[in-house]
C-alpha cells in the first residue's frame, strides 16, 4: 500500500526554516516562518501567558474531556476581542486547533452545506490556504489581490473577479496584516467588497490571523465589523498563534454569522459534528490560558502592554529597512509582520548561499525575523543582490 503513496511536497515554509536552522554561519537571519521574534531573536513566551499558567498548574482541578465545542468561556471572550458586540445571537462559535483548523473546519461546513460552492481567493495568499480548499475537495476560483512586482493592491481586479462569482460562493478575505503582502483594503475598500458581497449574495470567509499586529485591537477588526455588518451570512477564523504567541498550543476558533438564531445553532451543531470525526475536540491547555488571561485584569492589561511591544517592534524594524530601501516605497506602510519583495528566484538563492538570509520562494519576508543590529546588513545584501 505505502508504494503507491504520491509524492506529496514538503510545507516549503516549514522546509526553508528547517534549513536555516541546520546552517551553521552565526550571523544567518531567517525570515521564513510567520512567528515573531524579538530585538533578540528569540519568540518569547508572554509573561501573561506564563502567569496564567501558573495559575491553571494551581488552579485546575480535572484533565477530563473538554467536548468537540471546545471551551465555551474561551470561545465567548474571543467573540468580544475579535467581533465585538455586533448582533450576537446571529453568531455562534466552537475553539478550534488554531486558526489553520478553523480554517478547515469552515471548509468542512460548505462542503457540507453547499458542495458545489466555489471557494475565491486573492493571490498571493498564505502558502496553506489553497493546500485546506483543494484537500477537503472545494472548488477554487481566484483573484488577483497584490501585485508583487509594482508593489501595487488591485482592488479593481479584485472587484471585477468577484462579479463573476455565483450566489452563494465564498470569498476568502484577510481581516487584517495581510499574509504574504502586509497590505490591507482600506476601509472604503472593505465597504465597497461589503456592498458586492451583498447584492451578490456571496459568504464572506474571514481569515483573522493577526489581531493587534497592524494597528491595535480596535482598529485591526474594523473591516471585518463593516463586512458583517451588512452580510447576511459570515465565517470568521480566529488565531491565537501570533498576538498571544502560543503557536505551537494549537488555540483559534472558527465563528458562524447567520440570519437567525436557529440556523446558526443548527451550523454550530454541525461544527461540533464535524469538530469530532476530525480531531474530537480541541486542545485544552492554549484556550485555558487565553481565557484566564482575559477575564483577568491585571493579566489582560500585561497582555495588551506586551502585544503593543511587539506591534511597535515590527513597526520600528518596517520603518528602518523602509528607510534603507528607498525603492521599496510601499514596505514602510505595509502592516504586520510580512511583506513580499519582487525578487527572483535565482536572487533568492544567492541570497541564502553568500549572504546566510533566508526569504521564502515567493518574496516574502517576515520583518520580526530581523534585530535592530540585523538591519544595515540585510538592507545592503537585498540591494546589491538586486
Ligand atoms: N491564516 C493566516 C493568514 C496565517 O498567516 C496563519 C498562520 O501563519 C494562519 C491562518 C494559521 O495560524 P495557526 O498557526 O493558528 O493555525
Amino acid at each position: 500500500m505505502f508504494q503507491a503513496l504520491p509524492d506529496l511536497p514538503a510545507d516549503a515554509v516549514l522546509a526553508l526554516a528547517e534549513a536555516c536552522r541546520n546552517d551553521p554561519r552565526r550571523d544567518k537571519i531567517d525570515l521564513s516562518v510567520g512567528v515573531y521574534r524579538n530585538d533578540n531573536g528569540v519568540t518569547p513566551v508572554l509573561s501573561a501567558v506564563k502567569a496564567a499558567e501558573h495559575l491553571l498548574l494551581e488552579g485546575q482541578d480535572t484533565k477530563s474531556y473538554v467536548s468537540p465545542l471546545g471551551d465555551t468561556k474561551f470561545v465567548s471572550l474571543i467573540r468580544e476581542l475579535a467581533i465585538g458586540n455586533i448582533e450576537v445571537d446571529r453568531l455562534g462559535g466552537v475553539q478550534t486547533p488554531g486558526g489553520g483548523g478553523a480554517v478547515r473546519l469552515a471548509c468542512e461546513v460548505i462542503k457540507l452545506a453547499a458542495p458545489f460552492s466555489r471557494i475565491f481567493v486573492g493571490l498571493p495568499t498564505w502558502g496553506n490556504h489553497i493546500p485546506i480548499f483543494e484537500a477537503v475537495g472545494l472548488e477554487i476560483g481566484t483573484y488577483t489581490y497584490y501585485d508583487v512586482i509594482s508593489q501595487t493592491l488591485r482592488f479593481d481586479e479584485m472587484l471585477s473577479s468577484l462579479k463573476s462569482a455565483r450566489r452563494g460562493d465564498i470569498v476568502l478575505l484577510h481581516a487584517t496584516c495581510h499574509n504574504p503582502s502586509g497590505t490591507d483594503l482600506s476601509l472604503d475598500q472593505w465597504r465597497a467588497i461589503a456592498q458586492l458581497v451583498e447584492e451578490r449574495g456571496l459568504i464572506p470567509l474571514i481569515d483573522f490571523a493577526y489581531q493587534g499586529f497592524g494597528d491595535g485591537l480596535e482598529q485591526d477588526r474594523e473591516g471585518l465589523e463593516i463586512v458583517l455588518s451588512s452580510v447576511s451570512e459570515a465565517f470568521v477564523a480566529y488565531s491565537c498563534s501570533k498576538n498571544f504567541g502560543l503557536y505551537r498550543e494549537r488555540t483559534g476558533a472558527l465563528f458562524v454569522y447567520g440570519t437567525n438564531p436557529v440556523s446558526v445553532g443548527r451550523t454550530v451543531q454541525a461544527m461540533a459534528a464535524l469538530a469530532r470525526v476530525n480531531w474530537s475536540m480541541p486542545p485544552d491547555h492554549g484556550a485555558a490560558v487565553v481565557g484566564t488571561i482575559l477575564s483577568n485584569t491585571a493579566l489582560r492589561q500585561d497582555w495588551l502592554r506586551e502585544l503593543t511591544t511587539m506591534r511597535e517592534r515590527i513597526l520600528k524594524i518596517r520603518a528602518a529597512v523602509g528607510r534603507g530601501m528607498p525603492e521599496f516605497s510601499q514596505l514602510g506602510a505595509q502592516k504586520g509582520m510580512f511583506s513580499t519583495l519582487p525578487l527572483h528566484s535565482a536572487t533568492i538563492d544567492r541570497l541564502r548561499k553568500d549572504d546566510a538570509i533566508y526569504i521564502v520562494g515567493n518574496g516574502r519576508i517576515n520583518l520580526a525575523g530581523l534585530t535592530t543590529d540585523d538591519v544595515p546588513r540585510f538592507v545592503d545584501s537585498v540591494r546589491r543582490a538586486v
